[in-house]
Parts: structure tokens; sequence; C-alpha cells
């Protein structure tokens, strides 16, 4: 990709500026998020579960459901596609906590095995299919365990590692892969001007940027927490507008590494999507009840006993919610083979799309960038399932909704053809190769969108 020529709009480049400025302010707004956040994820799971009938707006445990899974999740992956990772940089309690304790830690230097590439995608699958086990979304013990646990590692790891860096936020935390992605669609980024900065005759202090971008070099908006504290850094680096398609559409091979194109296609879309969709596959309930009568014909009932704790499988007896050792057992199948079957067809035809478009540069990663916006679509219609199921149960129901999930789907689809057009129309191939390679992401999309049609149509 070339780099990028500063050209924003005064205000933009202004509102950079005021972030550096007024870095009080953020660190308040940082402090205050992390209150509300201890508060939401520990008092819950101190309080016993919701009476029957009891509703959001006096139930804290329901309340603190409705926050954290109903709004703030949707709520974040939305923001990564319109501002970046500015949630990061300004919001997130658990990178605002590492890098506090970063800044007051031991500041040992970060060892190799940390900084493997390989772990945003590892940490995302372990957490969303541990999630499932444990029904994160449900219960606040699940929900403290999961998040809380987290929070602590990422201290632990600012603690050793400095300093004043975001460790923990750059390499292990398991949704940083995945805002990486998604940030890459930002209309607004913070753009480096390499001239300018090269020009520069004066030798400023060096920016502490807390994720550990090398920023004289910074060509994407994935690693960037935007905190705007390099805005104006050398007179070269300004907050700025751009085509949310500019990355992708303009990605080679080298702007995309192969964990990030495995966790796209094995996590976002494989993994995730069958995560969101087991309590309603027809398959999933077939497939456990076939295991089950097997069992019982066989004398065998270890694993239809429900003795697991809740750590490691959903245990509520007084909700009547317990998972047997084959319904975790059954979870963890489904979740893992249909995510990886999706995912190895994804990933097949994406090997032949690069293979029809036969470019140097150009390969099965940079191919399957342009199915971020389906990821991207298909995550927030998943995490936005349970802020509908909550608001049925308080007698709220949007008659529009199958409308809605249907335009953001084709939405979705359309963003990812048009992109794949565009790194097609680049190759400048003959049209049939142009046509081959573009069907290869024609044909994600359009299995994508069967299973949600599946999902909210069918059952
Ligand atoms: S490059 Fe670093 S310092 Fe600059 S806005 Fe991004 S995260 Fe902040």
């Amino acid at each position: 990709m070339a780099h990028s020529k500063v050209s924003s709009p005064p205000l933009l480049a202004r509102l950079g500026d005021a972030m550096r400025r007024h870095r009080r302010i953020i660190v308040s707004v940082q402090w205050t998020v992390a209150l509300v956040y201890g508060i939401l994820i520990v008092v819950p799971a101190l309080l016993p579960l919701p009476p029957r009938g009891a509703a959001i707006l006096t139930n804290l445990t329901l309340f603190a459901q409705f926050v954290f899974w109903g709004i703030w999740w949707p709520g974040v992956i939305a923001s990564m596609l319109l501002f970046g990772r500015a949630w990061c940089g300004l919001f997130c309690p658990e990178g605002a906590l590492s890098e506090f304790a970063s800044r007051h830690g031991l500041q040992k230097r970060i060892p190799r095995m940390i900084r493997w590439p390989g772990w945003p995608f590892v940490a995302f699958v372990l957490t969303t299919v541990y999630g499932q086990l444990i029904s994160v979304y449900e219960y606040p013990k699940a929900a403290l365990l999961i998040l809380g646990g987290s929070t602590i590692a990422a201290m632990a790891i600012g603690f050793l590692y400095g300093p004043g860096k975001r460790v923990w936020c750059r390499y292990l935390c398991p949704v940083s892969g995945v805002f990486g992605l998604l940030a890459r669609l930002s209309p607004v980024h913070f753009a480096v001007d390499r001239k300018v900065w090269d020009s520069c005759a004066t030798r400023p202090i060096a920016v502490n940027c807390a994720p550990l971008i090398d920023i004289k070099h910074m060509q994407s908006a994935s690693q960037c927490h935007a905190c705007g504290r390099c805005s104006g850094h050398r007179d070269a680096v300004r907050l700025a507008a751009r085509s949310p398609n500019r990355e992708i559409a303009g990605a080679f091979s080298e702007n995309v590494s192969t964990p990030e194109g495995l966790l796209l296609v094995y996590g976002m879309l494989g993994i995730a999507l069958a995560a969101f969709q087991w309590t309603a596959s027809p398959l999933f309930v077939r497939m456990k009840q076939a295991v089950a009568e097997w069992l019982i014909a066989h004398d065998s009932f270890f694993l239809l006993q429900d003795s697991a704790p809740w750590w490691l499988l959903t245990h509520y007896p007084e909700a009547g919610d317990s998972f047997t050792w084959l319904d975790g057992a059954s979870i963890l199948g489904y979740i893992l083979g249909i995510g990886l079957a999706l995912g190895g067809l994804i990933h097949v035809c994406m090997l032949m799309g690069a293979r029809f478009a036969k470019t140097p540069r150009f390969d099965w990663k940079s191919l399957a960038l342009t199915l971020v916006p389906m990821a991207a679509t298909s995550l927030f219609i998943g995490l936005t399932m349970l802020t509908v199921t909550l608001l049925r149960s308080e007698g709220i129901v949007f008659a529009w909704m199958p409308y809605a999930r249907a335009s953001l789907l084709s939405g979705g689809t359309l963003w990812s053809m048009w992109l794949a057009f565009r790194q097609v129309a680049a190759t400048r191939n003959p049209i049939w190769r142009s046509c081959l390679t573009w069907l290869c992401v024609a044909l994600p999309c359009a299995v994508i969108d069967a299973a949600w049609y599946l999902v909210f149509f069918v059952r």
C-alpha cells in the first residue's frame, strides 16, 4: 500500500490534537469505566440468581447482563467499524488497568513466547468455546470468571512487562485480533505523512505508544488504539478521514499475517458462527439425542449425569439449568466440528481464488480480508441475538427485527463482494479469471447468509 498523504479535515485533526492535550480527561474516563465495569462483573456474582419475573430495571444481575452482553459488546463491535480501535485506547478498562500496572510494575523485557502472533487466534477460540460451555452470557459467576480472569491476567502481564505499555492488548487479548481486523474498515485513522516525518528538523521527545507501534511506519489502523498521544508528532501524524475500503481493497499478502487470516476464516466466520447457532440447531439436537439413546441402550449413564462443577460446565440446579457431560461434549463437538468445516470451506475457496488470480503479492490472506464486512455483520447479528431475547423477556418486541437482520446481512454481503471486486479488478486479469476469483468470495458469503437464514427464518 502507498504511504498515506495527510489531508484531514481540520476538525478531525483538531480532535486528535485535543485528545493528546487532554490526556487527563481520557484517563478519568478510563477509571470511571473501570469502576463501573468492576461493579457490574463482581456484585452480580455475589447475589442470588434473579427470581422468576425479575426485570432488567429492578434486578442488578439482569441489568448487568443486559449492559454487558446486550449493549456493551455489540456496541464495541460496531464502534470498531466507525472509529477504529478508539474503544481500546479511550475506554477499555482492561487496557487501562494493564497499562497502569505496567507503569508501576517490574518493566521486564517482553519474552519471545509472548510475541508469538498466534495467541489472539488461540485465545479467541478458547474463550469462545469455554464461554459457551459455562454459559457466560447467562450467569454472573461465569461472566466474572471469564471477564475478571482476563482482567487479572491483563494486569499481571502489565505488571511484569513494560514500561507503561499494553503488552496484553498487543499480543494476548482474546479479542485484539478481531478488533484489529474490524478496525481495517474504519473511516477514521491516525495517518502518518512519511515525507513530513523525515523532513522534520527538530527531534521531539518520542511518543509512548502503549500498544508498541512503530509510528513512523504505521500504515494500518489495525493495531492503533487511537489514543491520540501521537497526534501532531513531528507535524506528521494527524487524525484523518479515509475511505473505509482503502486498507482492504488495496491489501497485498504482506499486509495481512497468516494468524490474522486464520482468525478471520476459522475463528470469526467458523467457530464464532457455530457458537452463536448451536442452541438453535436441529442438527445439534438430533446428534445429541442419537448419542443419548445409544448410551441408554448400552446401559452407560455416566455421560448423562450433570455432576460437573459450574466452572467447567453450566451447573445451576436452582435455575433448572445444568449441563450433562454429554451436553458439554456435544457443544464442544458441534462448535469445533461446524467451525472447522465452515472455516475449511472458506479457506479452500480463498486458496482457489488466489490461484485463479495468479498475481504476485496476492494470496489467500489478502483475498480473505474482503470477508471482514461479512464477519463483522455475522458477529454483530450473533451478539444482538441476546439483546433481542432479553428485551423480549421484558415484553419489548421489535416486529422489524427480521428485516433489520436481513438488511444487515445483505449489506455485509454486498460490501464484501464490492471489496472482492476492487481487489480482483486491480489484478488486471482476463475476465474469466477475475470472475472465478470473485466467485470464490461469493460462495463463502452465500454459505454464511444461508447459515443465518436457517437460524432466523427456518427453525
Ligand atoms: S499510534 Fe500509538 S500513540 Fe498513536 S494514536 Fe495509535 S496507539 Fe496512540
